[in-house]
């Protein structure tokens, strides 16, 4: 976690020192142990023992890609932290500008939808607009280069991108903390060829198969419908006006958060 209790107020580990000890665990209370180094981000942890909900997915790319992401918004101007209890959730990052409240949560492990739905309606009946982007591990720099044509890269979408896809309007907002900018991607039917196959039945019939492409389930094809780069990341509001319901899934009626940059 980026944040602990420290006499009762909030602490972040970057700004933290070890003379400040005890830290606590805004969660479970025990002591947390501060861990500050020049490759890791700096961040707190239990003692390994220790059974609480926050340690869950916590990976080093979840941490930094939180303490990244409030950095850039606020040097963008927002009033942002990163772990913000929000009722009864954790938002990965809060942030706050001439009265416009946002959340974004920053998503990297498998997710029931229905989780992240339930989430999303949570912030939306606080009156927060909310922005999902999926953390992924890719180097998406290859759509920086200049090319005529759209070159797209084969993806592997997981269940909540494409809950998130739907959510954000047809885009899915992607997150390498390693690399200096966000992601807009946009997600196409990948199609796959079936390799036409012959043979002969008993009584001499000849068959064949295949020959024809089809919608990969697997796959899809990446594009980068915009490149956001981390120095000048915004947040725009958005609405959605009725409840939508998509193949399975749902997407509450409220506010959302759009990724985007200063004009
Ligand atoms: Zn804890």
């Amino acid at each position: 976690m980026l944040v602990a209790t420290v006499q009762g107020s909030r602490l972040q580990a970057a700004k933290a020192s070890k003379s400040q000890a005890p830290f606590l665990c805004p969660n479970c209370q025990e002591t947390v142990i501060l861990r500050q180094g020049t490759v890791r981000v700096a961040h707190f942890a239990h003692r390994s023992t220790i059974a609480c909900a926050w340690t869950v997915g916590e990976s080093q790319a979840h941490l930094q890609a939180k303490q990244a992401m409030a950095d850039a918004l606020r040097n963008s101007g927002y009033d942002a932290e990163p772990e913000v209890p929000l009722g009864a959730q954790r938002a990965d990052v809060y942030a706050e500008r001439d009265g416009e409240r946002f959340v974004v949560e920053l998503q990297h492990t498998p997710i029931d939808p229905r989780e992240i739905e339930r989430r999303t309606r949570g912030y939306v009946d606080m009156g927060l607009h909310v922005a999902w982007v999926s953390l992924v591990d890719i180097d998406y720099r290859c759509f920086l280069r200049p090319s005529d044509i759209p070159i797209p890269m084969r993806y592997s979408p997981r269940p909540f991108e494409r809950w998130i896809e739907v959510f954000s309007f047809g885009q899915v907002p992607m997150f390498n903390p390693l690399l200096g900018g966000v992601l807009c991607g946009k997600l196409r039917a990948y199609r796959t060829s079936v390799p036409v196959s012959e043979w002969t039945e008993r009584g001499g019939a000849q068959r064949s198969a295949g020959g024809y492409e089809k919608s990969s389930r697997r796959y899809a094809d990446l594009f980068c419908e915009a490149y956001l780069p981390l120095e000048c990341l915004q947040l725009e509001r958005s609405w959605r006006s009725v409840e939508l319901r998509v193949g399975g899934m749902s997407f509450p009626r409220g506010g959302l958060a759009k990724l985007t940059v200063r004009r």
